[in-house]
C-alpha cells in the first residue's frame, strides 16, 4: 500500500509499505477515504519536534476493512471517523471524558510505533472505543470534509472552548487563526458567546473565514500591541474566556495577559518553550485547563451539529489534493499558502 513516510526536516515521501493487518483481537484496519495534514505535523516538518522515519498523520475517515475477534461494535464495511488518539472507552480516564489519557491508549502517526493516517490503510487499536460509526450514507463532499475535521481540529477547538468554560453571552478571545483557532471560533459560537475576538495573522482569507464562523473582531497585531488592542475593545476588562490555539511562548503570554480576572485560559496548542507566570495569574485569579483534546468525547455532539448544518468545520480545508502530492500538501501549510490541506486517498 501507499503511505506517506516522514524522511526528515522538510521532506515527506509516498512509499510502498506492507498493508497493515490486525495484530490484537481488539484491532481494526481502516481503508482511508480522506486524510489531512495537521498544524502539529508541521512541528516535525519544520524540524522543531523529532519524528522517526516512519508513517505520519493522525486525522482520517474511512471504511473498516477488517476487525479482530474481540471487536463487537464495529463491523467490516462501516464508514468511520477516527479521532487522532485511540482509546478503549472503558478505563477510568475514558469514563471521565479524557480519552487522550486512556490507560490502553496512544496516538496515530506521532512516531511511537502506531500507524500514521496519511496512508491507504491504518491499523486502529481499541477499535470499539476509538472509532465513531457514521450513520447514513450519500454524503456531499462538503459534509465529508466536515466529518474529517471532527477527527482533530474541530474537536480540539471545541476542547479549548469547553476548557475555557465558555458560557452564553461571553466575550471570548481566540488566540490563533489556524484551523484549530478557526474551529475554536465555531465552538465559542456554538456555546453561545456573544462576542468573539480573534487574535491572529495578517492573512485576510483567515479573517474572512473567522468572520463567517462567527468572529466579531479581528486583531492582527501581536504581542503587547495585541494585548492593548483587546483591552481597548473590552473597555479595559479583558476576555471572559480565552482559547489558546497556537502553543508558542508569544501566544501563551498574550492569552494569559488578556484573560480578565477570574477567567480561564483553555489551551490546546502544544506548548513549546512556554512559561506560565505563577504570580501574575495568581493575583488575577486566572486559571487554565486543557491539553490534548479528548476528541472522541465530542464527536457525537459535533457530528449532530454538522448534520444539522449548525457548523461547517470542513471549510478550513482550502487546499485539496491526493496522497501522491503529500509533499505539496505540507509545503502549502508550511508556507502559509493554505490553512489546511485535505488528502483524497480513496472513495467510499
Ligand atoms: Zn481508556
Amino acid at each position: 500500500m501507499k503511505a506517506a513516510i516522514f524522511k526528515g526536516k522538510g521532506k515527506i515521501e509516498v512509499t510502498d509499505i506492507p498493508k497493515p493487518e490486525t495484530k490484537d483481537p481488539t484491532d481494526a484496519v481502516v481503508r482511508v477515504v480522506l486524510a489531512c495534514v495537521c498544524g502539529s505535523d508541521l512541528w516535525y516538518f519544520r524540524g522543531i519536534s523529532p519524528h522517526p522515519e516512519s508513517t505520519i498523520g493522525h486525522e482520517f475517515i474511512g471504511v473498516v476493512e477488517s476487525v479482530g475477534s474481540d471487536v463487537k461494535d464495529i463491523s467490516v464495511g462501516d464508514f468511520v471517523i477516527a479521532p487522532f488518539a485511540y482509546s478503549d472507552g472503558t478505563c477510568p480516564h475514558c469514563e471521565a471524558g479524557f480519552q487522550t489519557a486512556c490507560t490502553h491508549g496512544g496516538f496515530f502517526g506521532m512516531g511511537s510505533g502506531d500507524d500514521g493516517g496519511q496512508s491507504e490503510y491504518v491499523r486502529v487499536p481499541q477499535a470499539d472505543g476509538t472509532l465513531f460509526k457514521v450513520p447514513g450514507s450519500d454524503f456531499s463532499e462538503d459534509m465529508l470534509a466536515s466529518f474529517l475535521a471532527l477527527s482533530d481540529v474541530m474537536g480540539t477547538g471545541y476542547h479549548a472552548a469547553v476548557s475555557a468554560e465558555v458560557e452564553e453571552g461571553d466575550t471570548v478571545a481566540v488566540v490563533g487563526d489556524g484551523a484549530v483557532g478557526l474551529s475554536g471560533v465555531l465552538s465559542a459560537k456554538l456555546l453561545g458567546a456573544s462576542r468573539i475576538i480573534v487574535l491572529g495573522s495578517t492573512h485576510e482569507n483567515r479573517h474572512d473565514l473567522a468572520k463567517e464562523f462567527g468572529a466579531t473582531d479581528i486583531i492582527s497585531v501581536r504581542g503587547d500591541e495585541a494585548v492593548a488592542k483587546l483591552m481597548e475593545l473590552t473597555d479595559g476588562i479583558g476576555a471572559d474566556a480565552v482559547l489558546e490555539c497556537v502553543g508558542t511562548k508569544e501566544a501563551n503570554d498574550t492569552a494569559f495577559s488578556i484573560a480578565r480576572p477570574g477567567a480561564l485560559v483553555g489551551r490546546v496548542g502544544v506548548p513549546h518553550h512556554v512559561e506560565i507566570p505563577a504570580e501574575a495569574t495568581f493575583f488575577r485569579n486566572v486559571g487554565m485547563k486543557g491539553g490534548p483534546a479528548p476528541v472522541r468525547a465530542y464527536i457525537q455532539k459535533l457530528f449532530d451539529a454538522v448534520v444539522r448544518g449548525d457548523i461547517t468545520p470542513g471549510d478550513v480545508f482550502d487546499f485539496k489534493t491526493d496522497l501522491d502530492n503529500i509533499q505539496e500538501a505540507y509545503e502549502m501549510m508550511d508556507q502559509r499558502k493554505a490553512i489546511k490541506s485535505l488528502l483524497r486517498v480513496s472513495t467510499i
